[in-house]
């Protein structure tokens, strides 16, 4: 699953948390208004209802209203029973059910086909055993309605409330987070350029990305350092060899002309003068490598790549003859570029000699140069052993050979495709290889054309 970004945890996490907080604090505002109208019309109905008692006037065993009696007053209806629960004077309310039980000075609330009232009753003694009862009776749809409509009114506003909260949110989460981003890309970019000289800029603001920052091009530094160290190192090691290799090599060809000696020892002597002239490329090519990555200047100038892979071609014939096999060279003409002719001399006799090396006894080896777009394409392909899928992407690694004991016995060093891609970047192009095991490999690169 793809891993969610800090920007979208932060803000869905703070959108939970106020969702939550500002969800529970509606809900309790809503109660508690809610409460607040119902004990305010309790209490509101309770005096009510004592205010109209004062209306009923007692004598011996009767009662008798006063003459300006109001039924209804201030929105709440007065009712009087008789003990028994008849209805003596006042109207109730329609669809008020008429069989609510009486219940003294207990305000509650009746609810019948969608409407609700609040009720107060109230008791009075007279006679012997006599009594009557108020009711007072009144509506409490307005707050019904308050709470209906808020809630309402909240399932609207409230989602609204926290889609724009996020939004809000998440971009200014984004843009506190820029810097971070901004980090990344440099960073990206000083590694994917392997420049390892090149820093990040400082924010302006001393804070914790500032802090960061710094710590990344302390890092850098260091490691800018130790890979300095390291290109040294091989630089001066293969520089040192280059002397003692080249005398065991002069010593060994000096030693092959002795007519005395006898064909066994020559045969070992010729063991070693292999090994050495392995060693020799090698130390050459490890001081190439370090050398360019040291950063050497190149003289780029124009070159005729046709010309040059000619060259290339005919240093290789006797190598290629060796195993019977027919280098066929295709070429339009004008194939001109700028480059370095050391290194794309170093690149084709690269190429050409692997498909010499891996190619089959008796095979071809055809090379192809043409114009296409502006580009110059080149195709060393040969019919030779091939290399299975899973060594392609390998294969431009620094020593890396698939049956090492063959790239042994040809002079290999597993440095020689890594090259080949390393001086085909210097130029701006491009190379990719095709391949089936046992049926033949094709390197095919591009360069720009002049
Ligand atoms: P090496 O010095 O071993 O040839 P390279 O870097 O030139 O090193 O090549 C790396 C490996 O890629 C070789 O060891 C070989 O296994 C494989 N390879 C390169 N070119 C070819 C080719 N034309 N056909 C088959 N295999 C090849």
């Amino acid at each position: 699953m793809k891993q969610m970004t800090i920007k979208k945890k932060i803000t869905l996490w703070y959108t939970g948390i106020i969702v939550v907080v500002l969800g529970t604090i509606l809900v309790l505002i809503l109660l508690f208004v809610d409460r607040v109208g119902i004990s305010a019309t309790e209490e509101e109905i309770s005096a009510a209802v004592t205010g109209f008692s004062s209306n009923i006037n007692f004598q011996d065993d009767s009662f008798y209203l006063d003459v300006d009696t109001k039924f209804y007053d201030n929105g709440i209806m007065f009712c009087i029973y008789d003990k028994n629960g008849r209805l003596l004077y006042g109207t109730i309310p329609a669809q008020f059910p008429e069989e609510t039980i009486l219940m003294s000075n207990t305000p509650r609330t009746i609810s019948e086909s969608n409407r609700k009232w609040m009720i107060y009753d109230s008791v009075y003694t007279y006679g012997d055993d006599d009594e009557i009862w108020v009711r007072g009776i009144t509506s409490v749809h307005s707050i019904e309605l308050f709470m209906q409509t808020s809630k309402k009114m909240l399932l609207i506003v409230f989602p609204v409330l926290i889609i724009l909260i996020g939004v809000i949110g998440y971009f200014m989460i984004k843009r506190a987070l820029r810097q971070v981003d901004l980090i990344c890309d440099e960073v990206e970019n000083i590694s994917n350029g392997k420049d390892l000289s090149k820093r990040l800029s400082l924010p302006k603001a001393k804070d914790e990305l500032y802090e960061l920052s710094e710590k990344f091009n302390e890092m850098f530094e260091r490691l800018e350092l130790s890979f300095e160290k390291e290109r040294q190192f091989t630089s001066d090691v293969s520089h040192e060899l280059r002397t003692p290799v080249a005398v065991i090599i002069s010593q060994c060809e000096y030693l092959l002309e002795n007519e005395n000696l006898s064909a066994e020892d020559k045969e070992e002597i010729a063991v070693i003068l292999r090994q050495a002239k392995r060693m020799s490329k090698l130390t050459s090519e490890m001081l190439m490598i370090a050398r360019n990555e040291q950063g050497e200047q190149h003289l780029m100038e124009k070159l005729d790549f046709g010309l040059l892979s000619e060259l290339v071609i005919e240093e290789l014939q006797t190598k290629a003859q060796e195993k019977n096999i027919e280098i066929i060279l295709q070429k339009q003409d004008d194939l001109f570029m700028n480059g370095d002719q050391t290194l794309i001399l170093r690149m084709m006799m690269n190429l050409i000699t692997n498909a010499i090396n891996y190619g089959k006894t008796n095979g071809h080896i055809h090379v192809i140069l043409k114009v296409e777009n502006d580009q110059i394409v080149g195709e060393v392909k040969d019919d030779g052993i091939g290399i299975s899928v899973e060594h392609l992407d390998k294969i431009w690694e620094r020593f890396y050979r698939i049956d090492k004991s063959r790239s042994r016995e040809n002079g290999g060093t597993g440095l020689g495709l890594s090259m080949v891609r390393w001086i085909v970047n210097l130029h701006n192009g491009t190379i990719h290889v095709e391949s089936i095991e046992g049926i033949g490999t094709s390197f095919i690169f591009r360069f720009p054309k002049i």
